[in-house]
């Protein structure tokens, strides 16, 4: 069994590894300001984008200005094909309401497949603890599924050791947090969390989808991708 390292050896070594091939995916989560804080600190060549889905909250937007002022690395915009109002045309309104999976596909998959070609790796802010198909991932992974590394530096991080990094270092973090919302997310798909629920139970609230598909082991993609092409 391998033992788990601090995050920063992790960044440190991919970044000797993989750059300039190397990108944070930057959710605007707490983990991702994280990071984000890391790779300034110490100064790392790995680059940053983000999902900007035309959907995002203000205050996400409001830090996302934020972290590029403190930080003074600039967070690249990948965006979807299609705007909001060129997909309500093409596949109806509110795709999210009705669809979430197929709206997540156009919005999100598709756009990081986009940001990925060309990297060799990229560092996303995932930890174990957050879901049944975030459980098993290693620090460094092969991810087959876009076919490069998949470094996880906080992988065996808990929710204390997160909470603790953005007090020690006064991290900027979004301020929704506050108010009950601990997923964060697009508009349409983000509710807070109520005492005693899941800290992701407010993210696509009153549907079985807990992902929207960025994180999920190949295995239980394909199987996604299968039950929705079943005819
Ligand atoms: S989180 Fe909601 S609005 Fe955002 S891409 Fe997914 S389904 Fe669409």
């Amino acid at each position: 069994m391998s033992v788990d390292r601090s995050p920063d050896e992790v960044l440190e070594e991919a970044a000797r590894r993989f750059a300039p091939r190397i990108a944070l995916a930057l959710g605007f989560g707490r983990e991702g300001c994280v990071l984000l804080d890391m790779i300034a600190r110490a100064s790392l060549p790995i680059r940053v984008f983000t999902l900007d889905t035309g959907l995002l909250l203000p205050e996400t937007y409001a830090l996302w200005r934020r972290l590029e002022e403190r930080t003074g690395i600039p967070i690249e915009a990948v965006r979807p094909g299609q705007t909001i109002e060129q997909q309500a045309e093409a596949e109806g309104e509110s795709l999210w309401a009705r669809q979430p999976d197929r709206c997540c596909e156009l919005r999100k998959l598709v756009p990081l497949g986009r940001a990925l070609a060309g990297l060799d790796a990229w560092v996303t802010a995932i930890r174990r603890e957050q879901t049944r198909e975030r459980a098993n991932a290693a620090q460094v992974e092969r991810d087959e599924r876009h076919g490069l590394v998949k470094v996880n530096p906080l992988a065996a991080w808990t929710a204390a050791d997160v909470a603790s990094y953005v007090t020690r270092h006064g991290v900027p973090t979004n301020p929704l947090h506050d108010r009950g919302y601990e997923s964060i997310g697009c508009l349409p798909c983000t509710t807070p969390v109520l005492p005693g629920e899941d800290p992701r139970a407010g993210r696509w609230r009153g549907a079985p989808k807990t992902e929207c598909g960025l994180h999920l082991p190949t295995r239980i993609a394909n199987q996604q991708e299968t039950e929705r092409n079943a005819p």
